[in-house]
């Protein structure tokens, strides 16, 4: 598109920018997953979510929300303590957006049971989605969704939090949780002497009446604007799960003090706080000595969250070099019509279309795991591995997305710089890489019997894709080694392919077929591009991921 001259140059062959898209309508690979996985009814709605997030207007929030980073104010200008973070309008508008639409609660119903029907499938669509305009914001929203499956273990505390909760309002005043018209919680286990190693927290709790005092610090502890946090702290019988809200029950300002936010990478719309807890008031959720069970099931969901979250960073990389080829000339030819580009946007779609199909068939486990087994163990086994998967892989996917695009792919007025930045963190947090392979191991080892049913179910939803059934029985082989850690990682890539390629093959069996004999039949290159497609897939692979 020819654009106004300047006195030295006109503009031309610049990309126009992708918004005002429909973000739903536009990725059949999605909208089939959905479908696939028990969501086709909601369509209608997922596609006005998709128009609304794949505005202009929302584009400019996501912008806005990282240039101009939250801050903390520690103190008032008299020297009273204050303990708030500042957020832009903008970030405060992703917040109400995405309440509104249920992002935060809609797998639960009002009384926090899961909401059952394909609420996880449908829900998880609206995430990817938000994830391909704003990520940070997601952090509080995952966090406040999760949370209920922890407060479950705490029945009175649940009843009590489930109707602010539950409602579809974004309420960012600082004032009491049960005084407002929507609340979001957060989560704190990281201390400085470890992270992964949570049993080594060293934050105490003392029993105080019906509730808890608190005294100790989180070195991690993200979006500290939530109305209550679900932290860990030591008390009488071992490590324990606490809910520790902003104000006490007589409306005073509970004692978290934060200390400074972090200088991160990416993730920079979203606050995250280094924290003291100076006696702060806390209650019990579930028993004493039980904290660590009692939080891994807030981030079982969590986990769940980065792997969509990475595969809607992943798409978004995709949708933006794929338009970026069809409206870029080099050499007198569009890009997308160079088969050297053509070769890696068509791999790179197959990664995608590959993703999106096992997160979403891992949202229909999390949706019919509370009334079947098999389903349970499917969650159980395969989230490590598909967080593991998909969140490694962004980071590199990103990478090549932005080079698509050119310099103009590196620099910060394109939304590429910003996912290349925000990709690694979803492999970080919520336990990272090596932890994901480690809890694979631990759901062979103490659900053998579930575990290789899950396995078995993946060999016959693959049957007759090259390459499937020996990396079924690789897989099989490698877990069995005594020495199984130091090939975990090899292993739980293979489990993770494996799954792809099985969720795959329900929606689209030639890209399933493609799939697996780039990624099963063979080892898949270092670089996308580097396998050989023949033509004809190219084309409809390319015409599934961008009409
Ligand atoms: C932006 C951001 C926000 C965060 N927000 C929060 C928050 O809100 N709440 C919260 O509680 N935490 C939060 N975290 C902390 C995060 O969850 C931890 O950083 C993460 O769990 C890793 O813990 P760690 O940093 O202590 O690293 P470590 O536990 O020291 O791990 C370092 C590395 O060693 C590996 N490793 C660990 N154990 C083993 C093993 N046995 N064998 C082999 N390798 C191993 C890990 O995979 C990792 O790669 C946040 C982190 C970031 C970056």
């Amino acid at each position: 598109m020819t654009q106004p001259s300047f006195a030295t140059h006109e503009v031309f062959n610049q990309s126009p920018p992708f918004e005002d898209v429909d973000l739903f309508a536009l990725d059949r690979p999605l909208g089939d997953a959905v479908a696939a996985n028990g969501g086709g009814a909601a369509e209608k709605e997922l596609s006005e979510f998709g128009r609304h997030w794949g505005s202009a207007a929302m584009a400019e929030r996501g912008r806005l929300a990282n240039e101009n980073t939250p801050k903390l104010r520690t103190f008032d200008a008299r020297g009273n303590r204050r303990d708030v973070v500042e957020f832009h309008p903008a970030y405060h508008e992703l917040m109400a957006h995405s309440a509104h639409a249920g992002v935060h609660n809609s797998t639960w119903d009002t009384q926090g049971r899961p909401a059952g029907g394909a609420s996880e499938v449908v829900r998880a669509a609206r995430f990817y989605m938000a994830a391909q305009v704003e990520t940070g914001h997601l952090c509080p929203i995952t966090m406040t969704r999760a949370s209920v499956a922890a407060l479950a273990s705490q029945p009175d505390l649940l009843a009590k939090a489930m109707p602010v909760i539950a409602t579809r309002s974004y309420d960012p005043g600082f004032t009491p949780w049960w005084t407002k018209r929507g609340m979001t919680l957060g989560m704190g286990m990281t201390e400085k002497q470890g992270g992964t190693d949570v049993r080594s927290n060293m934050t105490r709790a003392t029993r105080d009446g019906d509730a808890y005092r608190i005294v100790g610090h989180k070195w991690f502890m993200s979006a500290p604007m939530c109305d209550a946090f679900l932290v860990l702290a030591q008390a009488g019988e071992g490590l324990t799960c606490f809910f520790m809200p902003r104000f006490a029950p007589d409306g005073s300002v509970n004692a978290l003090h934060f200390q400074r936010l972090k200088d991160k990478l990416g993730n920079r719309s979203n606050a995250s706080s280094e924290v003291e807890f100076e006696n702060a008031y806390g209650l019990r959720v579930g028993e004493e000595g039980k904290g660590i069970r009692t939080i891994i099931q807030m981030v079982q969901l969590t986990r769940q969250d980065c792997a969509i979250a990475s595969v809607g960073l992943m798409r978004s990389g995709l949708a933006h070099a794929l338009h970026h080829a069809r409206h870029r000339s080099v050499f007198q030819k569009h890009l997308a019509d160079q088969p050297l580009m053509q070769a890696v946007l068509s791999d790179m779609a197959l990664h995608v279309e590959a993703s999106v199909a096992l997160v979403m068939r891992l949202c229909r486990s999390f949706d019919r795991a509370p009334d079947d087994a098999g389903e349970a163990a499917y969650v159980r086994l395969l989230t490590p591995a598909i967080k593991y998967w998909t969140c490694k892989s962004a980071p590199g996917f990103l990478y090549e997305a932005m080079e698509c695009l050119g310099g103009n792919g590196y620099v910060e007025e394109g939304i590429l710089a910003r996912h290349y930045r925000e990709a690694p963190v979803n492999a970080i947090w919520e336990g990272s890489g090596n932890v994901m392979c480690l809890d694979v191991l631990r759901a062979l080892s103490r659900e053998a019997d579930a575990a290789s049913a899950v396995l078995q179910g993946l060999v016959g939803e693959t049957e007759g894709l090259p390459g499937a059934s020996e990396t079924a029985a690789f897989i099989g082989k490698i877990f069995r080694w005594p020495d199984s850690e130091r090939v975990a990682r090899l292993a739980v890539e293979k489990l993770a392919l494996l799954a792809a390629a099985a969720a795959l093959n329900q929606i689209s069996p030639r890209s399933a077929e493609l799939f697996a004999a780039t990624r099963l039949a063979a080892t898949h290159p270092a670089m996308y591009g580097a396998v050989d497609l023949a033509s004809a897939d190219i084309k409809s692979l390319l015409m599934r991921a961008l009409p």
